[in-house]
């Protein structure tokens, strides 16, 4: 192939997206990509990425081109090295190349043609039943690559050496293994999943056995190659999908992925049966800003789960859990009858990850196990960002039979005891104390906000309000922890009389007087709907205009991100409009 053939086929099998994606955050803006320029120091993105002209541009520092200029710029390569290296990645093969040792991918690539070719042939016909009965016919096995290790010792060592394969080459590879009476194959009996890395990289197998003794799933191990920490299953055909949709769906099982990816589902990625690591949550917070995780029901609600869940959430990312019917995987359920109807609702109501701490351990906090379970959750809890919990707080408290500010400051002490702050008597008896009883508070600073305590009365007063109010909508708009977890309760079923008996035997005063306060504010209005309406915008203004002054002052100091820049200019406009 000549150079120019070479360019144009390079140029026709990798996509500029992709290729600049790998290495800078992009977020789709209309037509095109945006993302933070890598060739000069930026906060607010000007560097652009247009998939229809395949080209890249930055207005801050005047650099662009195609996918060739990019990788010359970025990593400091002359022509030549750029077409070489972007040939690696396209799979295209240069006239002359420099030097002729082979690559251990390629090693790789060799193996993955052998057990291709063998799940076809005489000896793939286990293989092949196993696939048919789990619902993935032939056209998806050549989509994924899927492949069979034969059940004899060193059938692929046998044909990689026909092939020239050093024993060096087998072993670095993790194909073979040194045995005492000489050397056999890692993977036999086993159906081969291949896994690229992000860049389509061959660089690891997974394989599962069908019949006999041995783990159910093995990968190959760690070496130069593979990296198991930093990879996901299917990445390579889901990147794209991920970055259109902004939202990933993380599964746990080779099949699991499989599965979603056949049913329409392309934003679908697994983990390689182990625990998530920090490398895959960075992986997945380059390519998007939300995760649905998507595990057995089973195994959703573990600690070990959770707590990779938490490291998703602190890598930026939000993460919210979606629950399968009890005992079926992704897998069952898509290829059951109905499953595809099933799975879209499930995915529709995927959990906020704080409201699914307690959700997994709702039947514990309903039994005798309550104390523990709740300790469980604020111990989950305090593992995730303040910031991510706030919207939730009026939520939680209620479920948890107390009120938000105390779940806050639960949570603070817990959060401040991590990094080495007070010690654990001081939080348990703080734990008792608001759960006994609430704290004391200087009555001087304390009076109750008149809108909020309204909006509070107004509730108290009419069911079928309740009935009607948006959580989600109403609750953020109160800035008084107290007065937000009382309608929190309200609002999630709790009878009026029922709190007031409780703020009677905890010697609340606070939320009597603000219901009071409430009620005298309302009797200017002669109609409650007026009232409402009123109150309601107003506080929506006194946030807006609170969220203003802080964007604001960050904006001043230079700290403003550029999500945050818009968000102040559409505040500003709004505020005008208002006035
Ligand atoms: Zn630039």
């Amino acid at each position: 192939m000549s150079q120019d053939e070479a360019v144009r086929e390079i140029k026709e099998r990798i996509d500029i997206v992709e290729l600049v994606g790998d290495v800078v955050p992009l977020r789709k803006v209309g037509k095109n990509f945006r993302g933070l320029c890598p060739f000069h120091a930026e906060k607010t993105p000007s560097f652009y990425v247009s998939p229809d002209r395949q080209t890249f541009h930055c207005y801050g520092c005047g650099r662009g081109g195609d996918i060739f200029s990019f990788v010359m710029e970025k990593e400091g390569l002359s022509f030549p090295e750029a077409l070489e290296t972007l040939a690696e990645r396209a799979g295209v093969r240069l006239a002359r190349r420099t030097g002729n040792r082979r690559s251990l991918s390629e090693v790789m690539e060799l193996a993955l043609a052998f057990y291709r070719e063998t799940l076809l042939g005489p000896s793939g016909e286990p293989a092949r039943r196993y696939l048919e009965s789990r619902s993935l016919p032939p056209p998806a096995w050549s989509r994924f690559e899927l492949g069979w290790a034969p059940p004899a010792w060193d059938g692929l060592w046998n044909w990689l050496r026909g092939k020239g394969v050093s024993r060096q080459e087998a072993i670095s590879c993790g194909l073979i293994i040194e045995g005492q009476k000489g050397d056999y194959d890692r993977f036999r009996g086993r159906v081969i999943f291949p896994i690229r890395d992000i860049a389509g990289k061959l660089t690891a197998f997974g394989g599962r056995i069908l019949s006999g003794e041995g783990a159910k799933y093995i990968n190959s191990p760690e070496g130069p190659l593979f990296n198991k920490r930093s990879l996901l299953y299917l990445l390579p055909a889901a990147k794209g999908p991920i970055r259109e949709k902004g939202e990933a769906i993380l599964v746990e099982g080779y099949m699991d992925a499989l599965r979603l990816h056949l049913c329409g589902f392309h934003n679908a990625v697994a983990t390689l049966g182990t625990s998530l690591t920090t490398e895959q949550a960075a992986l997945l917070k380059r390519m998007s800003d939300r995760v649905l995780i998507c595990y057995d029901s089973d195994a959703a609600g573990q600690d070990a789960t959770l707590r990779g869940m938490s490291l998703l959430q602190n890598e930026g990312l939000e993460v919210r859990v979606v629950e399968l019917p009890r005992g079926k995987d992704p897998d069952e359920l898509l290829a059951s009858v109905g499953g595809d109807g099933l799975f879209g609702q499930a995915l529709s109501r995927a959990m906020p990850l704080p409201l699914y701490h307690v959700h997994a351990r709702r039947e514990a906090l309903a039994g005798p196990g309550r104390k523990k379970a709740v300790e469980e959750i604020l111990a989950g809890l305090a593992e995730l960002p303040m910031l991510d919990l706030v919207p939730y707080l009026g939520a939680i408290a209620s479920s948890l039979g107390i009120f938000s500010h105390q779940l806050s400051e639960l949570l603070n002490l817990r959060q401040g005891q991590k990094k080495g702050s007070p010690p654990p008597e001081k939080r348990d008896s703080a734990l008792s104390g608001v759960l006994v009883k609430e704290g004391q508070r200087n009555p001087a600073e304390d009076l109750p906000d008149s809108l909020e305590s309204a909006l509070l009365y107004l509730l108290w007063k009419c069911p079928e309000r309740r009935a009607a109010a948006a959580p989600e909508a109403l609750l953020p708009l109160f800035g008084d922890e107290r007065i937000q977890g009382a309608v929190a309760a309200l609002l999630n079923g709790e009878p009026p009389e029922s709190l007031r008996k409780i703020w009677y035997e905890t010697g609340n005063r606070f939320l009597g007087s603000a219901l009071a306060a409430g009620g005298d504010f309302c009797e200017a209005f002669g109609d409650p709907n007026e009232a409402w309406q009123k109150i309601e915008t107003g506080l929506r203004k006194r946030n807006a205009e609170k969220e203003y002054r802080i964007l604001r002052e960050k904006m001043t100091r230079g700290l403003a991100t550029s999500e945050e820049m818009s968000r102040l200019n559409w505040l500003a406009r709004m505020l005008k409009g208002r006035r």
